[in-house]
């Protein structure tokens, strides 16, 4: 495996530039890993993919582990697949907090999964694999249709000033019905479009393309907000901050963590803060747990916080009577 890997890496030229080429590679040996063909291509094909997700060019044996793993997921995109037709969706919403004030400005709206068989599944677990299938497409549409709903039913209630915000995955990003269907969501429901506001990591916006230009652009023709989420973590290009129409910046949970106990956490939310603060941008902390934490929060003149301080995620009934 290793001289046919060797013989692949290679160097070819393309006009002026160089291009590399790798392989990765995955084994499986019978009898023991399968006794036919089909079956010891499969598995050796999930042995590759293993291989690429440790390290592109490397060489993977298909185990047992590997063989579990890929069960498990074959298992989860098949219930997922049910899953919006059966009713096994829900939204669950959190609070984000005016630190001047204490009074709630808006939900983020997050995604729960409770299947028959596999019981509440995290969506750090199943999102994932719904982006591979495109799966992602259709749920996050019933997200935003959720989500859209529920701001239409607070209007003229005494919840009618809160916004809501959804989570875009980068395959919603890429789709390009994606605007259109907001669009039109927002006005058969009569919601205004300040009242939604759409959290984007870094990662998602990455390529700096015309086409997440021009999606964002649309967002911003509706009022709508657009917030980069786990700030601070990814890709922090200032570049992007300069192109794309962003008005909030969210920082991500694991510096707020360190703040009264770490340093170097206090001084990497201080700069975020500072950088929202002077590019005109909203500051949003998450994953707020101790008093301690909103203290400083205070003090660094961060804008808004959310976390279990202030409540966890919660069914809608219960974030309104919250
Ligand atoms: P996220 O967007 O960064 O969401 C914040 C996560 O932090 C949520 O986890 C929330 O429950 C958790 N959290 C909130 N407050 C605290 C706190 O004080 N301490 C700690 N330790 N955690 C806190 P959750 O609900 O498990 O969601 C995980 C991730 O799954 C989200 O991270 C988001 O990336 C993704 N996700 C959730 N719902 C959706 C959705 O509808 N669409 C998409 N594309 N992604 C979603
Ligand atoms: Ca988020
Ligand atoms: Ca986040």
């Amino acid at each position: 495996a290793e001289r046919i890997a060797g013989k692949i890496q290679k160097t070819i030229p393309v006009g002026n530039v160089e291009m590399r080429c790798s392989a990765s590679i995955g084994i499986s040996v019978g009898p023991n890993d399968g006794e036919s063909l089909e079956d010891l291509l499969k598995h050796a094909d999930a042995a590759m993919y293993r291989a690429k997700s440790i390290e592109r060019g490397s060489i993977q044996f298909f185990t047992t582990e590997i063989e579990e793993k890929t069960v498990a997921r074959s298992n989860i995109e098949r219930r997922l697949r049910t899953a919006i037709n059966e009713g096994a969706l829900s939204l669950h919403f959190q609070p984000r907090l005016s630190l001047k004030t204490g009074l709630p400005l808006s939900a983020e709206a997050l995604l729960r999964w409770t299947d028959e068989e596999l019981g509440s599944v995290p969506p750090d677990q199943f999102i994932p694999i719904a982006e591979e299938s495109l799966l992602m497409v259709e749920i996050g549409e019933w997200v935003l249709d959720q989500a859209i709903s529920t701001l239409a039913a607070w209007q003229n209630t005494a919840l009618s000033g809160l916004s809501i915000s959804v989570n875009l995955s980068a395959v919603q990003a890429r789709d390009r019905n994606l605007a259109n269907f907001i669009a039109s969501l927002l006005s058969a429901h009569r919601v205004p479009g300040d009242q939604l506001e759409l959290e984007l990591t870094e990662r998602v916006l990455m390529g700096e393309t015309e086409e997440n230009l021009a999606l964002l652009q649309r967002f911003r023709d509706w009022n709508i907000q657009i917030s980069l989420d786990d700030f601070g973590t990814g890709f922090s290009s200032m570049r992007q901050l300069r192109l794309f129409p962003i008005s909030t910046l969210k920082v991500d949970k694991s510096f707020v963590g360190g703040l009264g106990e770490n340093h170097s956490d206090e001084s990497i939310v201080s700069a975020i803060v500072g950088l929202a603060h002077s590019l005109g941008l909203n500051s949003v902390a998450e994953g707020v747990e101790t008093e301690l934490q909103v203290r400083h929060l205070k003090n660094l003149g961060c804008a808004e916080a959310q976390g279990y301080f202030y409540s966890k995620p919660v069914p809608k009934e219960i974030f309104e009577d919250w």
